[in-house]
């Protein structure tokens, strides 16, 4: 059979330790047999992140923006421990951080559901995507241990000199103090990534806050995400038969557990935080969720939500024999494949892409599976394969498929 042709290419953003093997394996067992592969290929395997000073993190996120789509494998985020492993010049940054800040993005969650792995909550019947503002808030804070008596105050100087000045507290004695910031760029980018995310999707959105005791900061997301749903989303989402509706952080998290699912919930930075881990470890694993990063500007990186899963790397260069999933890693490439079909109007990659996505979710629901998840699933006498076979399986499966 002809391979699928493409026009334009996808950015590959390669990896570290077990994800960088299973990269390997998936190109070539599931996507080279079938797909004439157009990749601009960035090696972001921390060895060659520190050769080049991190550049090529750099020029992977300027490549992001010229192609529009991008597939990454997990990458090692440099510690103390790493930089003797590596024998590293610097402890460089995040990648995703990097590449998050380049191309000003939202990131968005959602469980790959199969039947045979069930959520903890019994009424979800389909998947919550979370979405989560990556700018500001208590990741960029300003803390203070107070050491004794005294007035804190909160003051803001505008370029001309001007001074906005409010009192935090009069301290009788010692405590704590913390300023954190927010810009209402980085919130427009948030709020309209996730009004085309929503309309992409076709699902409805949630948006909570906690703007009853935040009375300024909080009801400044909450504003900003009315002005724009009103001004810009509003009858599209009519159109597409969606809803957008805000409410109490406390009230969304009580009617999330009696939801069916189906819905985009979009946190600000630290509820997204901890909710994402709430959202995707009651769907089952981290192994099995999906992670998208989209730009404002219509530029989309797909990943997997876990990370390099070091611990199985390093049986893997003992000889011993491994069981990763690779689910979260696969459906990154068909995320990135599908985008990329749309965005060239090509149907055959599309196609391509969903019939990779059955394939993969029949496998595990014929029982043949990794052992993350034969530990979870309620099926009977499941077949538990190695990193490679698991692979190769879905590959028997995806060539029975008409
Ligand atoms: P991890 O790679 O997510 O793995 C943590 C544990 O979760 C594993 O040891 C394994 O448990 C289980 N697990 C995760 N993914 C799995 C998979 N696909 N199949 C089977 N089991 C899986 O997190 P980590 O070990 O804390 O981090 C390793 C490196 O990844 C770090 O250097 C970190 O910087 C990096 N990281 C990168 C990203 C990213 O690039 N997006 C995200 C997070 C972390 P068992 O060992 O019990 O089998
Ligand atoms: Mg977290």
């Amino acid at each position: 059979m002809a391979k699928i042709k493409m026009t334009t290419p996808l950015v590959e953003m390669d990896g570290d330790e077990m994800t960088r093997i299973l990269w390997k394996i998936i190109k070539d067992e599931l996507l080279l047999p079938y797909i004439d592969l157009k990749t601009e290929y960035y090696d972001l395997g921390l060895e060659y992140r520190n050769e080049t000073n991190d550049q090529v993190t750099i020029d992977s996120a300027e490549a992001t923006k010229k192609y529009g789509v991008a597939v990454k494998c997990a990458t090692i985020t440099p510690n103390a421990a790493r930089m003797t492993e590596y024998n590293l010049k610097e402890m460089w940054k995040s990648p995703n951080g990097t590449i998050r800040a380049a191309l000003d993005g939202t990131v968005f969650r959602a469980p790959i559901v199969v039947k045979g792995i069930e959520p903890c909550v019994k009424n979800w019947e389909k998947p919550i995507t979370l979405a989560r503002h990556a700018y500001g808030d208590v990741y960029k804070n300003t803390e203070i241990k107070v050491p004794g008596a005294g007035k804190a105050e909160l003051v803001f100087t505008s370029e001309d000199g001007t001074q906005i000045r409010e009192t935090i507290h009069n301290f009788t004695g010692k405590g704590i103090l913390q300023g954190i910031h927010n810009t209402d760029k980085s919130i427009t980018s948030f709020a309209k990534a996730c009004f085309n995310y929503a309309l992409d999707t076709k699902q409805d959105l949630w948006f909570a806050t906690k703007d009853t005791i935040s009375k300024t900061y909080d009801h400044n997301f909450k504003d900003i995400f009315q002005e724009i749903y009103e001004k810009d989303y509003a009858d599209r989402f009519k159109q597409a038969g969606i809803e957008y509706f805000y409410t109490l952080i406390d009230d969304a998290v009580a009617r999330v557990m009696k939801a069916k699912g189906g819905f985009i919930w979009a946190c600000k930075n630290y509820d997204g935080d901890v909710m994402s881990d709430m959202v995707s470890s009651a769907f089952g694993s981290l192994a099995m969720m999906t992670s998208v990063l989209v730009s404002p500007s219509g530029v989309y990186e797909y990943e997997a939500a876990h990370g390099t899963v070091q611990r199985h790397y390093y049986k893997h260069l003992q000889g011993e024999e491994t069981s990763t999933n690779s689910v979260a890693t696969i459906f990154a490439w068909t995320g990135a494949l599908r985008k990329r079909g749309e965005l060239d109007g090509n149907k055959e990659l599309m196609d391509f892409a969903d019939k990779l996505e059955k394939a993969t979710i029949q496998t595990i629901e014929d029982g043949k599976m990794t052992k993350d998840l034969a530990l979870i699933t309620s099926l009977k006498d499941v077949t538990v394969l190695n990193s490679a076979d698991f692979i190769k399986a879905i590959r028997e499966t995806f060539d029975t498929l008409s």
